[in-house]
Order: structure tokens, then sequence, then C-alpha cells
């Protein structure tokens, strides 16, 4: 039987349908591990040494093992926005925002389940550097964080690489599930995402593992199979207000997750998010910043891009059941 379920933190709506399981699920491009890769690409400009394929540098995490850096931040070569001259009079009409990569490690063949501890943690910290610097640049009214890994989720690039995108208006998407956070508060005075962990962690089937400072959860409304939800313990309307021992953990948590999800399913090609992405407006009670890993195991169609419902083929419950259970990563 299929079941209408609606994520209590965002209003957003799937369908939970097991009968669609008995189709097979499209691991879309499986991160594209067809075959073993090479830990150097002499076409890749994300790999050390092609440096000419680069625009200049920006930022990077140096360390004593050659190349001499765990991860370097550049400007995206093909930006969705940048910031050109200067904030223009009407930010809309010219693309004024800035778009920035971070390329994660210097191996072309690692994912962040193969990260040594020290260069996740690392990484952590650049993507709260350059996050929260993005929100100090004039006119700039959010900054969202995400990572496609895996040609399905959309990244052109098979080198692991994140990105920030700071632009200037909240978008559609960010701007309704605020809304709904803050209709809830008004009602209730409590933060919805508050009120949902402790909701998660007292029935405790859709937990996968907690942790002092988070918790890793399968969110009840999941859009796709082995959706991941990281979400931090502290209330805190932001990722720039996570404070460094957050940060350690939060490195710790998401490559365990990371590599439950290759465990579990078999190394997919995914997406990360950071919801709702910094805002200027950081004071508030009713949000509470998470982090979610989606799976790139269904192929929306039709029916979801009319409705805005996903469908997910597999049953939340039994995705907890079976991340918890990967306890050995895919580690190669
Ligand atoms: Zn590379
Ligand atoms: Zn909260």
């Amino acid at each position: 039987m299929s079941e209408f379920r609606q994520d209590p933190t965002n209003g957003r709506w799937a369908i939970i349908a097991p009968e669609r399981a008995e189709r097979p699920l499209e691991p879309n491009g499986s991160a594209g591990t067809a075959g073993v890769r090479a830990a150097f690409d002499p076409d890749c400009p994300f790999c050390p040494g092609n440096e000419a394929m680069l625009p200049p540098i920006a930022e990077q995490s140096a360390c004593d093992a050659p190349p001499g850096w765990r991860n370097r931040v550049v400007p995206n070569k093909y930006p969705i926005l940048s910031l050109g001259g200067g904030q223009p009079a009407d930010p809309l009409a010219r693309g004024y925002g800035r778009h920035e990569v971070i390329i994660e490690t210097p191996r072309h063949d690692a994912d962040l389940p193969d990260l040594a501890p020290g260069d996740m943690h690392s990484l952590v910290e650049m993507w709260h550097r350059r996050f929260t610097a993005a929100l100090e640049l004039p006119g700039i009214r959010s900054v969202q964080l995400f990572r496609n890994h895996g040609k399905g989720a959309g990244a052109s690039q098979g080198h692991a690489h994140s990105q920030i995108v700071a632009l200037p208006l909240v978008p559609p998407g960010v701007a309704s599930a605020l809304a709904w956070a803050r209709e809830h508060y008004g009602e209730r005075r409590e933060c919805v995402t508050c009120a949902e962990l402790a909701r998660e962690l007292d029935a405790s089937v859709r937990v996968v593992e907690v942790t002092d400072r988070f918790a890793l959860l399968v969110p009840y409304a999941s859009s796709t199979p082995f959706e991941q939800w990281i979400v931090p313990r502290r209330h805190r309307p932001c990722f720039s207000q996570s404070d460094a021992e957050e940060r350690a953990a939060l490195a710790t948590l998401l490559q365990r997750a990371a590599q439950r999800l290759a465990s579990a399913a078999g190394r997919p090609a995914y997406n990360i998010i950071v919801e709702p992405g910094a805002l200027p407006a950081q004071g508030e009670p009713a949000v509470h910043w998470t982090m979610r890993i989606v799976p790139d195991l269904t192929t929306p169609g039709g029916f979801e891009m009319i409705s805005g419902i996903a469908v997910n083929p597999l049953i939340p419950e039994e995705c907890a059941e079976r991340l918890r259970d990967a306890a050995q990563p895919d580690m190669r």
C-alpha cells in the first residue's frame, strides 16, 4: 500500500510507494565508478599539476605531504552568477552573485568515504569559512552550499568537489520552507526541527546514529531511498553559527553517513545540501540548520514535475535499518 507523508519540518510531500520497488532502482551513474579509476587524470582540471586549466586559486588548505594541499577553492569557470564589477543597481537583471568550487581532495579517485579524518575535518572547516565569507558580500541575501557527486546527480567533473553559490535573493524553495517553519513557531512557540528531532529520537525507528552533537536520521517523508538527514542537536539557525566542536563532529558523522550509503546502496550518485543555507537574519528561533544526503536512485518523471510530490519506492524505516546495519564501509 502506498502512503502519503508530509515532512513536518518543511511541508514537502512524498508518496512512499513500495509497489514501485518491483521496478529496478536506477543508480544514475553510480558516481562514475565503473571500473577502477586512476588517482590522477591528466585531463582533469581539479587534479594537481593541471592548474593551468583552472582560474586562479582563491584559498587552499596547505599540508606537508605532496602535493602540498588538502583542499582548495577556485571560482567556478562556468558560473551560474558572477560579481562582475560590483553590486549593480538591479542584481537580478545582471545575474549578480558568486559561484565557487571547493576541490575536496588532490586524489582523482577519492570520495568522502575514502578521505583521511584530518582531510575530512579540513574540508568542513573550508566549507564553513567560504560559506560565512560569502554572506558578507554586498547585496547577498542567501548562500547555498551543495555537493553533486556522480553524473546522475549533476556533477560535470568526476573529481570530488562541492560548490557555494551566493545569491542576491532568497530562492523560492528556501523561502517556502522558511515560511513553514515561521508559521509553526508563530502557532506553537517552538522550533519545528527541534520538535521533530525530539519525536524521532523518542520513536527511534528512523534513527541511524546519534552522537553528542548530531543525530543521523532517515527523514519521515524521505524523497528518495536511503535519504539521510544530519540534524544538529543544538538549535542554531545557520551552519555559519556552528562551533569548532560541532564542525569536527560533523566531519566524522558526514563521512560515516557517506560510508553507510556506499555500503547499503553500492556507491550511488548523490547530492548533499545544507538547509536553509546562510541568511542575513540569523538570530531566529524558528529556523534550524541541517544537512541532507540525497541519493540519486530514482528518476523524477512528469508526475513529480507537475505535483512537486516525490515518489519513493523504499520504506524509510527499512532504509534506516539497512543503513544502521551497514557497519563496514565500502572502502577500497
Ligand atoms: Zn581529477
Ligand atoms: Zn531548533
